[in-house]
């Protein structure tokens, strides 16, 4: 099994309160033997929902949420250059 690993900043923006927060995960792709792939969310190296998924804002707690488009994330050294689309296999990442 392959694993690449990488960090990824997720911004939310809520729409009860206009509040707007970021989030750093590391990411985690596997890659099986037949090709299938997953992927894990990661905050303080503990699994977590998909940040789609996410959603309630840390501020009203208001479940209205949005994520914005996605940003490079540049101030970890191990973070690949990603140019790819959304990874398909997200909808995978909570069967874990
Ligand atoms: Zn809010």
């Amino acid at each position: 099994m392959k694993r690449e690993v990488w960090n990824e900043r997720f911004t939310f923006h809520c729409l009860r309160c206009d509040h707007v927060w970021s989030i750093l995960y590391e990411v985690r792709r596997y890659t099986g033997s037949g090709g299938q792939e997953w992927l894990v969310y990661c905050r303080d190296g503990r699994p977590v929902r998909v940040p789609h998924l996410d959603g309630s804002c840390v501020s009203c707690g208001g479940l209205r949420v949005k994520v914005l488009p996605k940003r490079p994330e540049t101030e970890a050294g191990s973070a690949p250059r990603r140019l790819a689309p959304a990874p398909k296999a997200a909808d995978r990442s909570e069967a874990v």
